[in-house]
């Protein structure tokens, strides 16, 4: 049975370079039903584009993340929403939002690329994937204007941000994190969102869940975290894993052919 969504993932990575197509086609056998790539610029995008074109069980997003406002083409908005419209893989518009972890980001850029790629997945009728760091207050501002479907994507918020994001309609989706041994906040978050919100994802290659912490992550991965989150829940690992498949279905309107 094949019980695995990883609902972002970033298999455009230079840390795939050597083994990128091995690792993919060996997925189905590992128990993956699933992988949303994550589309970060417009170059990242692109590989989702083709990469969900070539294996059956891989869907994408397309979307420019906040560390990269600098520089976009004047039509970058353009250019996702014809990566958008050319493949029905593309399911979301992503990962987008805001990151004020160094001081040196534009945050008036970021607010703006941020708010046009809203609009956007508002005109195409497509979910978003939200990355929020160190930038809260501001990304709800623009959460609350345009009430998006969608998930905010490796969830590092407490508890009580995770009730406003979820009172907003949101899906919250979360890492290898949970597993590590100082976690605490991340488990109290995950012990706030209803089995019915609540996502599985690596943002591999980065996070991987103990007992890898610091290796390369790939998707295999997850169900380390589907036990970890099953703990806090009372839950087997296998039914976390169930329930966070058809989670990822239902937001993302993907069909799975199993
Ligand atoms: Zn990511």
């Amino acid at each position: 049975m094949r019980n695995i969504f990883d609902s972002h993932c970033h298999y455009s990575d230079e840390r795939f370079d050597e083994d990128r197509e091995e690792i993919l086609a060996s997925m189905p056998g590992k128990g993956i039903a699933g992988l949303l790539h994550a589309g970060s610029d417009l170059e990242t995008s692109r590989f989702g584009v083709e990469y969900s074109g070539k294996y059956p069980f891989m869907y994408t997003s397309v979307g420019i993340h906040p560390e990269v406002v600098e520089n976009l083409p004047s039509d970058y908005i353009r250019q996702l929403e014809d990566m958008a419209k050319s493949s029905k893989k593309v399911v979301a518009i992503g990962e987008i939002g805001l990151d004020y972890h160094y001081e040196n980001f534009n945050r008036e850029l970021q607010m703006e690329v941020f708010e046009n790629q809203l609009i956007l997945a508002q005109r195409l009728g497509l979910p978003v994937i939200i990355h929020s760091r160190d930038a809260t207050e501001d990304c709800m501002k623009l959460l609350r204007k345009y009430t998006p479907r969608g998930v905010m994507h490796c969830f590092s918020g407490s508890a009580e941000t995770a009730r406003e994001v979820l009172a907003l309609g949101m899906y919250i989706s979360f890492t290898g994190v949970v597993t590590f041994k100082n976690a605490k906040k991340a488990v109290e978050a995950v012990a706030a969102v209803p089995d019915d919100r609540l996502l599985l994802e690596t943002d591999c290659p980065y996070m991987a869940p103990e007992p890898f912490r610091g290796k390369r992550c790939d998707s295999t991965m997850i169900p380390y975290i589907a036990a970890k989150i099953g703990e806090i829940k009372g839950k087997t690992a296998d039914e976390v894993l169930v329930m966070c498949k058809e989670n990822t279905c239902r937001l993302f309107n993907i069909d799975i052919l199993d």
